[in-house]
């Protein structure tokens, strides 16, 4: 038997497992000590080892042939196939025919590389990823107000201290249970307030003492967060002397925050004064300048995954601010990053705006320093992408994308509008998709190409908190599996690229390193010999030896001026309000037992057994008005599509809105439903609203 430590496949939370391999090669896990999840995991982790015997396993590389249907090939003819239709697409239509899709779930390594191939070896500017769906409003927010994205800029431990903690649209219960531990002093101190349309199981929390449960119109996050400001503000509660010290344009922020007074507030969000009084309050008294132990404001996708969801998220900083939390010990804001690699996915090159080390691509010296390090000329370098909904939607028209590659991402079912992107993907002239399991978007492709798995290969993830962690491989992948990083490198030779790409992580994380030196995220100190020796590395690590930065902050913001910009932020109605055809809100997220798009999740028994289709979550006098019952198969209708799932009725929702997993592909689709209307900044779909009709099915066949 041989062991070795590494972490969960899954979320950012990235808890702590160790994996053991028998001599048949069956591996077994065990979880281990690691401050985010203390020895915890849930069942998604538990059970993360089946992953890696499922039935349907890509083995070997698959084309499709003249009758259309996906056949086994060897290596060379899936790369001759690949080749001849990258030649052919850009002889036809440039080097942008050429598009790349990613993911957050590949490690830093290759999301790194994959950057590197698209802008070098393809020559094309057409790159982004699913983390685009994900973390990207918080990000601009982030970068906007502090100069700098990193999910948490503490350790998630110092959560423990805190007097209060806002979380705004975040169900920590089911997505990652083992960091709701963390909760359990401020829940002790009453302090926790969770903001979601749903009793959520973190919700749930709140109640017997724990704290306080707001619960408003889906879409209206932001008013709540305006009128919290405004009470911080009418109440004397400013940190007046941070923000002097510490921040620009808290006036004009001041002044917009001025309108949205309590009975306004309630008028549009549908949360009663005394609970925005009583949070507010909470609010004041555990932060330090009311002398209290602390407090913090985290936000998740219910906040950000709207049209507008970079101004939600600067609502939630500047309520931070005007507090004085950012940047002060036991206190502070932070996003909850989702994917187990969404934070060191989206550093280093997989945005279609981006350079490794989170540099902007049309910044001057930033290309010349990465296109040194990859030795050509920085004119060479493409500019700015498409970021993922206008990338998938320019399929099809003049001059969009002629070839697609996907890798470690299935926007059949993670996208918005997903019945769309599906028919633009069949306007391809060749899909390429590289997945260790036959996902929905894989058996769309042209060619498939097998890669390995989480336990079967070696790199680096970045976590949450932005601690650089070791991924550690338990057993070989099946034999004629190839690793994306070899897969890119053949490809660019065959592509006759102008420059060398490394097969090995531990030689592309010292390129890696080498290309951040100097950028925001800099990993330039980040060394597998650290990593093992077991250092807790949270960048930035700007050279060997430096500790890192687990807290971020301290004495200045990444602003030119050190100090956090404050942005003024209005209420913009959703962009698929509700109407006479349209009455209810759909909202989407996740469940305990799957994890985004299903795709590996949906493969585990033990947890298909748990959750194995979608549902309708609905309150009961909704249902009544109807005339759904408990069990009745219901359709959920918006301008774009149908979805339908089984429904459930339950006081714990709102009225006015229904809630459905996005985790199913099919008929149970719940993306068929939702709005591809972007954030203009940070180009975020809207998951999490829209405006839908939901009918009983045999009603509808009653009726016909
Ligand atoms: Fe931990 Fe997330 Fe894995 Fe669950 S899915 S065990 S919370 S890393």
């Amino acid at each position: 038997m041989t062991g070795v430590d590494s972490h969960c496949p899954y979320c950012a939370l990235q808890c702590g497992i160790r994996l053991t391999a028998d001599t048949s090669g069956v591996v077994s896990l065990q979880p281990r000590e690691f401050p985010t999840n203390r020895g915890g995991l849930c069942q998604k982790g538990w059970t993360a080892a089946q992953l890696l015997r499922v039935p349907d396993r890509v083995t070997a590389p698959l084309v499709r042939d003249d009758s259309g249907a996906l056949a086994e090939s060897t290596w060379d003819e899936a790369y001759a196939r690949i080749v001849s239709g990258i030649r052919g697409a850009q002889a036809a239509g440039g080097p942008d025919a050429v598009a790349v899709f990613g993911g957050g779930g590949l490690t830093n390594e290759k999301a790194y590389t994959l950057g590197k191939f698209a802008r070098v070896a393809l020559g094309t500017s057409r790159i982004d990823y699913n983390g685009r769906f994900c973390m990207s409003s918080a990000a601009a927010a982030g970068n906007r107000a502090f100069g700098l994205d990193r999910g948490l800029p503490f350790p998630l431990t110092d959560l423990a201290g805190a007097g209060a903690v806002l979380l705004v649209g975040s169900n920590l219960s089911e997505t990652m249970p083992p960091s709701v531990q963390h909760l359990t002093g401020v829940r002790e101190r009453g302090g926790l307030i969770v903001v979601d349309p749903r009793r959520s199981a973190t919700a749930a929390l709140t109640e017997s003492g724990g704290g306080i449960h707001l619960q408003p119109v889906p879409g209206t996050d932001i008013a709540v967060l305006l009128g919290l400001l405004h009470l911080v503000v009418h109440g004397g509660h400013c940190d007046a002397g941070y923000l002097a010290d510490r921040t620009t344009g808290w006036e004009v922020v001041c002044d917009a925050a001025s309108l949205w007074w309590p009975e306004r507030v309630e008028r549009v969000s549908g949360v009663p004064v005394d609970r925005l009084r009583a949070a507010a309050a909470c609010l004041a008294a555990a932060s330090p300048i009311g002398g209290g132990c602390g407090a913090y404001v985290l936000t998740g996708r219910g906040a950000e995954q709207h049209a507008h969801g970079t101004d939600t998220v600067t609502a939630a900083i500047n309520l931070a601010l005007a507090l004085g939390l950012p940047g002060r010990p036991g206190s502070g804001y932070g996003c909850i990053t989702g994917q187990g690699n969404g934070q060191g996915g989206r550093e280093h090159g997989q945005k279609a705006d981006q350079l490794p080390g989170y540099r902007s691509i049309t910044d001057r010296a930033a290309r010349a320093h990465v296109a040194g390090v990859w030795g050509v000329p920085a004119a060479d370098l493409p500019g700015p992408g498409l970021p993922a909904v206008q990338l998938l939607d320019a399929i099809g028209e003049p001059g969009g994308p002629r070839v697609l590659f996907v890798h470690g991402a299935n926007p059949v079912v993670s996208a918005p509008d997903s019945d769309r992107v599906r028919a633009k993907l069949a306007q391809l002239e060749l899909l390429v998709v590289a997945d260790f399991v036959p996902s929905e978007t894989a058996m769309l492709a042209d060619v498939v190409l097998p890669v390995p798995q989480w336990a079967e290969e070696e790199g680096t993830m970045t976590s949450l908190e932005g601690r650089v962690l070791r991924r550690r491989r338990a057993i070989p992948p099946p034999a004629n599996v190839r690793d994306e990083l070899q897969i890119w490198r053949d490809l660019a030779q065959l592509l006759d690229a102008p420059t060398e790409f490394a097969a090995d992580p531990a030689a592309v994380l010292d390129e890696l390193a080498r290309a951040s030196a100097g950028g925001v995220a800099d990993y330039a100190g980040v060394e597998l010999a650290r990593l093992d020796a077991g250092e807790a590395l949270h960048w930035p690590v700007p050279q060997t030896g430096h500790p890192g930065t687990p807290r971020l902050f301290l004495d200045r913001f990444a602003t030119p001026d050190g100090r956090a910009r404050m942005v003024p932020v209005d209420v913009t109605p959703v962009a698929d309000d509700v109407r006479d055809d349209a009455p209810i809100y759909l909202i989407t997220g996740r469940i305990l037992q799957q994890y985004q798009s299903g795709a590996q999740t949906r493969r585990v028994p033990e947890l298909l057994r748990g959750e194995s289709s979608s549902f309708v979550q609905l309150h009961p006098l909704l249902a009544a008005g109807l005339g759904i019952e408990e069990g009745d198969t219901v359709r959920v209708t918006s301008a774009r599509g149908t979805a339908c799932g089984i429904a459930r009725l339950s006081a714990d929702i709102r009225r006015d809105t229904v809630f459905m997993p996005f985790h199913f592909p099919g008929p149970g689709a719940a993306n068929a439903v939702t709005n591809p209307a972007t954030d203009p900044i940070s180009g975020m779909p809207e998951f999490k609203v829209c405006a839908v009709q939901v009918t009983r099915v045999d009603a509808e066949v009653a009726t016909a």
